[in-house]
């Protein structure tokens, strides 16, 4: 067919009725995309800390959060590896249990005023206490971002100690965390 013809020929619009009308010789086709969007979070940029938008992505039985920074533009991780246990986990939710004290103001939005701020809805469940950075391990891979860092003192970790108490009344669970053992002088006093 020549481009003469082609241009010539009746089309059937929409609506059924009869136009005169080119046919492209590729209509446009419309696509799904590859995966479902399920829920509008908030989240932070990894560069700069700025706090955006962040949509929760279904796609293969993942999830995934894709966010896009104005300064640094769009980042997209894994963030579970199973879609259908993370999307029924909601019928675990239940109420909040408020802690007993706050201990800073709220002032320019989660995450920035932890500490516990009063907008927070649930207490400690698990007390981390880091204690030591400090690691020459040199592993490949560190969830720690471990390195040449701090080592709290024994008077820091009781003040630690003190302001759980001070929040949670009787905490269930305190975790130590630190790295390399040997390397961490308060802990082995
Ligand atoms: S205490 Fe909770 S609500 Fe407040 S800034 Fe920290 S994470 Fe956000
Ligand atoms: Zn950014």
């Amino acid at each position: 067919m020549d481009k003469q013809s082609s241009l010539s020929t009746p089309a059937v619009s929409a609506f059924g009725t009869t136009a005169s009308a080119s046919i492209p010789p590729h209509p446009r086709q419309k696509k799904d995309a590859d995966y479902v969007f399920f829920e509008l979070t908030r989240s932070i940029c990894p560069e700069c800390r700025r706090v955006i938008d962040a949509h929760i992505l279904l796609r293969h039985n993942k999830v995934y959060m894709r966010k896009l920074c104005p300064e640094h533009g769009l980042f997209e991780g894994l963030v579970y590896g199973d879609a259908q246990a993370y999307t029924s986990a909601a019928r675990f939710n239940k109420p909040g249990t408020i802690p007993l004290a706050y201990t800073t103001d709220i002032q320019q939005g989660c995450p920035h005023d932890c500490g516990l701020c009063p907008e927070h809805q649930q207490h400690a469940c698990l007390g981390i206490i880091e204690v030591n950075s400090a690691c020459n391990m040199e592993c490949p891979l560190c969830f720690a971002n471990a390195g040449a860092g701090f080592n709290l003192t024994l008077e820091e970790v009781e003040g630690i100690l003190d302001h759980l108490v001070e929040t949670e009344g009787n905490p269930e669970v305190v975790q130590f965390s630190g790295v390399n053992p040997p390397f961490i002088p308060t802990l082995s006093r």
